[in-house]
C-alpha cells in the first residue's frame, strides 16, 4: 500500500534514528509499513520529495536543516505547526499535495510529562538556539505554562526572530550569547542547538544555572554527552536527553499517518538499552 510507505529527508541523515522507530511501531501494530532515510541536503529536497511522492511514497518526516523549507512546501499547515513556523511532519493530501505538521513541542511535552512526570509550570527557561528544534518547542512549552522564556541563540537576529513570532513581550525575551555569563540563572535549560551534531562545543557558564535546575537537551547519543555533562558539573537537579522526546514525536507522526498512537515504553526502552550499551 503506497500509503505505507514512510521516510525521513535530512542532512546529514546516516545516523538518525528514526526509522528504527518506525519500523518498531510496524512491527507492535501489525502494519506493513516501511521507513526509509533519504539523504536531502537542502538545494535537493524539493526534487527529492516530489520524486519520492511520485514512487508511491506517503507520510513523511522531516529533520535538520529542513524544517523551514517543508513548511514553505505545504499546501496546508497544522494551527501548531503553522504558529511555530516549521514543520516536521508530512502528510499526504491528493494530487500530490502536503499538510505540515509540528510534532516536536508535542513529543517534548509528552516526555516530560509522562514518562519523567516533570511538570514545566512556574518555571523560568532559558531554550539555547532559534533553529527549526528550538521554534518546534516554544510554543509547546509556553503552552505547557513556563513562567517566562528566554531565547540566547549564537546568530542574534534569529533569537530576535523567534521572540517577535511569539510575542508575549513580558513574558519573553532574548538575550546575547556572548552575555549569558551576566545575565541571570535559569531553573529549566533546553539545548536546542546542533552543536553536539556537529561536534562544536556550547561553552557555557555554569552561572545561568539555578541550584537543582532541570536541563534538557534535545539531542541525544553521543551529540547530547557534551551538554549533560556541563549540566551535571554546573550542578543540575536533572539532566536529560531528547532520546524520549525523539520517540514520542515519532508517535505522534505515526498516529497522523495511521490513527493511532503507538506504545512508546518498548521501543524506548530497547532504544535507550542499545544507546547506552554502545
Ligand atoms: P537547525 O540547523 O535548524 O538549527 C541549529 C541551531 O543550533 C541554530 O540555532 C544554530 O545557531 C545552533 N548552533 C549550531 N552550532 C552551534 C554552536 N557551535 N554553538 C552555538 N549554537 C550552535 O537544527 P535543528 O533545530 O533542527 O536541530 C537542533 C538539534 O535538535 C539537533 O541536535 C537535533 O538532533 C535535535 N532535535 C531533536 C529532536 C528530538 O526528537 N529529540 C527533534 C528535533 C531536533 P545559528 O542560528 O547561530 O546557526
Amino acid at each position: 500500500d503506497a500509503s505505507h510507505r514512510h521516510a525521513v529527508f535530512g542532512h546529514p541523515i546516516a545516523h538518525s534514528l528514526s526509522p528504527q522507530i518506525h519500523r518498531a511501531f510496524a512491527a507492535q501494530t501489525g502494519i506493513d509499513a516501511t521507513y526509509d532515510a533519504i539523504d536531502a541536503p537542502p538545494h535537493t529536497f524539493a526534487a527529492l520529495l516530489e520524486t519520492y511522492r511520485e514512487n508511491g511514497g506517503g507520510g513523511a518526516n522531516v529533520t535538520l536543516p529542513l524544517k523551514r523549507q517543508a513548511y514553505e512546501l505545504c499546501a496546508h499547515v497544522s494551527d501548531y505547526a503553522a504558529r511555530s513556523g516549521v514543520v516536521n511532519t508530512l502528510e499526504p493530501l491528493p494530487h500530490g499535495a502536503w499538510r505540515g505538521h509540528n510534532t516536536d513541542g508535542p513529543g517534548l511535552i509528552a516526555d516530560l510529562a509522562e514518562r519523567h512526570r516533570i511538570d514545566v509550570r512556574d518555571r523560568d527557561l532559558l531554550l539555547l538556539g532559534a533553529g527549526g528544534a528550538a521554534q518546534g518547542v516554544a510554543f509547546a512549552l509556553l503552552d505547557a505554562g513556563v513562567r517566562s522564556l528566554t531565547i540566547a541563540n549564537r546568530s542574534p537576529e534569529r533569537a530576535d526572530a523567534l521572540a517577535d513570532r511569539i510575542g508575549l513581550p513580558g513574558r519573553v525575551h532574548v538575550r546575547y550569547w556572548n552575555d549569558l555569563a551576566t545575565s541571570g540563572s535559569w531553573n529549566f535549560v533546553v539545548n536546542g542547538t546542533s552543536a553536539g551534531v556537529e561536534g562544536g562545543e556550547l561553552d557555557l557558564p555554569f552561572a545561568i544555572l539555578a541550584p537543582r535546575a532541570l536541563c534538557y537537551d534535545l539531542s541525544y547519543g553521543k551529540a547530547a554527552t557534551g551538554f549533560l555533562a556541563w549540566a551535571h558539573a554546573a550542578g543540575a537537579g536533572q539532566a536529560l536527553d531528547g532520546l524520549g522526546m525523539l520517540v514520542e514525536q515519532a508517535a505522534e507522526a505515526w498516529a497522523i499517518w495511521h490513527g493511532s498512537r503507538p506504545d512508546t515504553l518498548p521501543v524506548y526502552e530497547a532504544l535507550r538499552a542499545r544507546l547506552d550499551g554502545a
